[in-house]
Order: C-alpha cells, then sequence, then structure tokens
C-alpha cells in the first residue's frame, strides 16, 4: 500500500504494552480496547510541517507499528494471511481532553480522533510476522530518544488483534490498524520535529506548530 492507495477503516489498539498501560495508571485489558480513527485524521510524515491548536491541552505523541490489511478477515485466517504491508506511526492524542471524556465516560472522539491525529510514514513491503517481531522501532523528538518499543512485547500479538477485529467489526482490504504504544509517551513541544524508525532505517519526519 502506498500513499496514494484509499484507507478505509482506521482501528487502534489501546493498551497493548503492559509498561505503558501502568505509566497512565490504566488497568492491564483482558481483551483488546479498540477503538477507530475517521479517515480524515491521516497526514503522511513526508516532512511536512503542520499546525495543531495549543487551547486543547497537552498533546502526547503514541509511536506504533501499523498493518495494512490486504485482504478479508474470515474465521481462522491469521495475520501473517491477511497483512499486505507496515509501516510506523503516530496514534496523535489530546491527553487532558482524554482525561476529562474518562471520567465522564464519554467516547475518546475528540482526543483521538481530531484533524491530523493519525500520522503515517509510508507503508512498506510485509515479509512475515516473524521479522516484525525481530526488528524494534524508535520515535525521536528533536533526535532526542523518545520511545523504543518491540511488538514482541505487545499483551495481544498480531493474529489475536485481526481475529478480534475480524470478529466484532469486520476488517477488510484497505483497513488499518495501529497496533499499540511502548511505555514513554509524552508531550508534544510547539515545533518539535518527530522522526520515525525501524530498526536503522527511517521511515518519515513530521514538524509540528501549536
Ligand atoms: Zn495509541
Amino acid at each position: 500500500m502506498r500513499q496514494t492507495k484509499e484507507i478505509r477503516n482506521i482501528y487502534c489498539v489501546g493498551r497493548n504494552y503492559r509498561d505503558h498501560a501502568k505509566e497512565l495508571r490504566n488497568d492491564v485489558p483482558k481483551e483488546p480496547l479498540i477503538f477507530t480513527k475517521p479517515t480524515h485524521a491521516v497526514t503522511w510524515m513526508n516532512g511536512q510541517t503542520i499546525q495543531l491548536p495549543r487551547m486543547l491541552g497537552d498533546l502526547h505523541y503514541e509511536a506504533e507499528l501499523v498493518i495494512a490489511i490486504g485482504d478479508a478477515y474470515t474465521e481462522g485466517k491469521k495475520a501473517e494471511e491477511l497483512i499486505s504491508g507496515f509501516t510506523l506511526g503516530l496514534d496523535l492524542t489530546l491527553r487532558d481532553v482524554q482525561s476529562q471524556l474518562k471520567e465522564k465516560g464519554l467516547p475518546w472522539l475528540p482526543a483521538k480522533g481530531f484533524r491530523h491525529s493519525a500520522l503515517l510514514c509510508e507503508f512498506q513491503s510485509f515479509q512475515s510476522v516473524e521479522a516484525l517481531i525481530q526488528e524494534h522501532f524508535i520515535l525521536k523528538m528533536d533526535t532526542v530518544l523518545k520511545q523504543k518499543g518491540c511488538i514482541a512485547d505487545m499483551i495481544f500479538d498480531l493474529d489475536r488483534i485481526v481475529e478480534y477485529c475480524g470478529q466484532h467489526y469486520g476488517l477488510g482490504c484497505g483497513d488499518i490498524i495501529y497496533t499499540g504504544t511502548p511505555e514513554g509517551v509524552g508531550s508534544i513541544q510547539d515545533k518539535a520535529k518527530l522522526s520515525l524508525q525501524w530498526g536503522t532505517t527511517e521511515l518519515g519526519t513530521i514538524s509540528i506548530n501549536r
């Protein structure tokens, strides 16, 4: 999948790394916690600069492995058979807004679904799930390492995630899944430059003005 191909549903997994659930003082979930973002939230990390409103409070980065689905889920299908590409992305989160919504028991859309909240690097060709497990990913903000993760540490693995999404919501060609963020989330300062690395390879960068 390249930048030109249409993205259909955007699923995101919340609290999929134990140490991240802990740092936000959330319970470790017993089954996948899935939420969605509008496709209008997608912005490519192609070196551009974007503007986000400051008045909405703390803005957090969440670096995540993102998988692209190339085939329709049917019962018993494994992630390996369904994934057509992978990349890294940032699930941008208005953390103050999210805390208020959580307190009131309201949906997360205003905190997770705003314009530019789904940042994506260009999709890479997929070899195997094992190859993804063997590699780590890195987020740097202004060249300082902020997050380092490996999907081997996920609570729910890729097979469980595609099974859960497929069974509960449907999963098909063009859908993408943000698979959760490791520990180390934090605030994005004004004029920050964020870069995502797969192993030693930089997949994309973006600058954010607030
Ligand atoms: Zn996330």
